[in-house]
């Protein structure tokens, strides 16, 4: 099959799953162009996956919310898909402000939209960064794609909402090429150490909290309930490698047709997929908040000290991914196992707690 390579955009490009993605999609061919306004991440990340691929990346300086400066990168730098990471994330705070929320991931995403559409050269496609939350309270274990959506969040409802408005888009206009990639819970770094989660102030995720507790920057876990009907009480959930997950945004652009030649588009409609598309990306396994310790300490050779706590309002027992439709339609699965994403957790927090005078946040530009 003729494929040629693409200018891929990442709004987001320097957070934590941006940054793996960059460097998956630069090591296969592609040029990548970063747009983050840095209000989750340091700008040096870009000197740092510059040093991880040996190629520079260029990186424009804005906000989502900025449409003329969105529609002007889109067209000088002839960005034929758009990979869309950028919003905020963290559950708590989505209820504290939720104003904040909406405006910043529905209306970003909304501008994203409108610059797109009128940029000269029509970029049709886009990938989206969706999230297993929007499934809410699981019906039925393994969650499939078709599981009905309940989103118990101001931060999870911002995600139905962009679904729903990417799902009229696409009913609306047929040249548009679009995945939501639902994602599970994300964790580990890039084997280099140099990349990786490492959020300001107190973690409110378990993989970046039990790495801090081994690195000795905090004192304890709580391990929030224990008398979940679980196998051992605690919470379940489908952790992933980053990698891994970067790797899924590579297949689902290969699955849209991005990277087709664009006579191979004209002369082979089969080749390309139109419309909106969801997928999960999660391992299809689940590990207990207690196996998720155990596993911990077994690579980084530290002690975990945890207390059991009440439990953590909104938090749901179980939740495990369907990887069926992923492997079926897209070819891809999650290859890495839990040490992996462990001992590369491990690998990224010890660097990051040495690099003497980082002032990074989410993705340490180490
Ligand atoms: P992150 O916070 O590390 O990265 C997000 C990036 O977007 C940051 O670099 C931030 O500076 C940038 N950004 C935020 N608002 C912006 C704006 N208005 N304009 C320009 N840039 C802006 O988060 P992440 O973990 O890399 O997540 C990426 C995406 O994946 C997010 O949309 C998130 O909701 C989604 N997601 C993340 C997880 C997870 O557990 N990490 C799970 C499911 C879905
Ligand atoms: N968890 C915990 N202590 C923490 C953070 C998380 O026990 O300090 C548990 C949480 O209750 C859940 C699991 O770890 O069962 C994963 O939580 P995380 O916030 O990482 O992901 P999410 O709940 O959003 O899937």
């Amino acid at each position: 099959m003729s494929t040629r390579s693409l200018n891929i955009l990442l709004t987001g490009g320097t957070g934590y799953i941006g940054s793996h993605t960059a460097v998956v999609l630069q090591e296969a061919g592609h040029r990548v162009f970063i747009y983050d306004n840095y209000c989750n991440s340091d700008p040096a990340v870009a000197q740092t996956l510059q040093k991880i691929t040996g190629q520079p990346f260029k990186t424009i300086e804005g906000d989502i919310r900025n449409t003329d400066l969105l529609q002007k990168t889109l067209e000088t730098n002839h960005i034929d898909a758009v990979i869309h990471f950028a919003g905020l994330k963290a559950v708590g705070e989505s209820a504290t402000i939720p104003v904040e929320y909406y405006a910043n991931n529905v209306q970003g995403t909304i501008s994203l939209l409108q610059a797109m559409q009128a940029a000269s050269h029509r970029p049709r496609t886009l990938v989206f960064s969706s999230s297993a939350t929007v499934y809410g309270d699981p019906q039925y274990l393994p969650i499939d794609e078709s599981h009905p959506t309940a989103a118990t969040n101001p931060y999870g409802r911002t995600k139905l909402h962009i679904e729903e408005i990417l799902r009229d888009l696409a009913k609306s206009d047929v040249s548009w090429r679009i995945a939501c990639l639902r994602y599970f819970n994300p964790v580990g770094a890039h084997v280099s150490g140099l990349i990786g989660e490492n959020p300001n102030g107190i973690p409110n995720n378990l993989m970046p909290f039990v790495a801090q507790v081994a690195v000795g920057k905090l004192k304890q876990l709580n391990v929030f309930g224990n008398d979940y009907d679980t196998p051992d009480g605690t919470g379940v959930r489908d952790y992933i490698h980053v990698m891994d997950l970067a790797e899924g945004h590579l297949a689902a652009l290969n699955y849209l047709g991005a990277a087709l030649a664009a006579e191979v588009v004209t002369n082979t409609e089969t080749q390309t997929h139109t419309g909106l598309h969801t997928f999960n990306l999660g391992t299809g396994c689940g590990y207990s908040v207690l196996e998720m310790i155990q596993a911990f300490e077994a690579a980084s050779a530290k002690a975990v000290p945890f207390l059991i706590a009440p439990r953590r309002a909104g938090d749901i027992a179980s939740c495990y991914a369907s990887t069926t439709l992923a492997a079926e339609q897209l070819g891809w699965t999650a290859k890495r196992d839990l040490k992996a994403m462990c001992e590369s957790s491990w690998h990224f927090q010890q660097k990051a707690a040495a690099s003497a005078g980082s002032n990074s946040n989410t993705t340490a530009g180490a």
